[in-house]
């Protein structure tokens, strides 16, 4: 994908050049057919993908402008994802956070201000995994939905103990199978290319990426693309709970013969 030349071109046109700049760049369309099923989710036994399946989770946000072209490309493609706040963002942008859950995303936590846990004690991780879970929460209160009960790891650094007090919490761990290195200095041709290599090696998975990062904005048409051009689904993860459908106020915006299905 990154000697792909008219693919490039046609997302730097979506964003920055005018169109007399162009050379007959190939425009990016998506067809429509890249959602796939949605997966009630009250362990993480229930992430069960098939071949082809993926599932799209962006960390460290929401961070005003990136995550909205995030937000507006995965618009573009019909696709939900699922966003791994920090508490200390999300009571920074609450408006952004909201945009996220207004759009029919899922929204979880990622601690308040991404420490190591793993180099914490554990009264001092399990506070901070509460108040980026509480400040998550927070933003969301005044649209009256409320974030699904999943977590992730900063730098993916857990303990047995944390893992083991977050299931009896029922937390839901999101684990990475694929991690785009998003975060590295590379351009994003190479971390669409390394995240395509990994996920096509693997045949599905839950890919990781940060919606901070402007190479990751740049390359989601591209890799939203490629995924449909292989033949890809995205997998929506909503949270399973004993609300009257078995999903809560924050799927309100899954399809109607979902509902009730769990
Ligand atoms: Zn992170």
């Amino acid at each position: 994908m990154a000697t792909d030349h008219s693919m490039v071109t046609g997302s730097v046109m979506r964003t920055a050049l005018p169109i007399t700049a162009q050379s007959m760049p190939a425009p990016i369309v998506p067809s429509g057919r890249l959602a796939g099923r949605t997966l009630a989710v009250a362990t993480a036994a229930d992430i069960q993908l098939r071949h082809g399946e993926v599932v799209l989770t962006f960390d460290d946000g929401p961070r005003p402008g990136r995550t909205d072209a995030i937000l507006a490309t995965l618009d573009d493609f019909g696709v939900k994802a699922t966003f791994m706040m920090l508490g200390n963002a999300a009571r920074a942008h609450p408006q952004t956070v909201q945009a996220v859950a207004l759009q029919g995303h899922t929204i979880g936590s990622h601690t308040y201000d991404h420490a190591d846990l793993s180099t914490l004690t554990q009264q001092a991780a399990m506070t901070d995994i509460s108040r980026g879970q509480d400040a998550v929460a927070a933003a969301l209160a005044p649209i009256g939905k409320q974030p699904a009960p999943f977590f992730r790891f900063p730098y993916l650094a857990q303990t047995g103990f944390l893992r083991t007090s977050l299931f009896r919490d029922n937390a839901v761990v999101l684990d990475v199978n694929i991690d785009s290195k998003d975060y590295y200095k590379d351009t994003p041709e190479q971390v669409l290319a390394r995240t395509l290599a990994r996920l096509d090696a693997r045949g599905s998975g839950i890919i990781l990426f940060h919606d901070i990062q402007a190479r990751t904005v740049t390359l989601m048409p591209m890799f939203l693309k490629a995924l449909e051009d292989r033949g890809y689904s995205v997998v929506r993860l909503v949270p399973k709970t004993n609300g009257p459908f078995g999903i809560d106020v924050i799927t309100a915006e899954a399809p109607v013969d979902l509902r009730g299905a769990y």
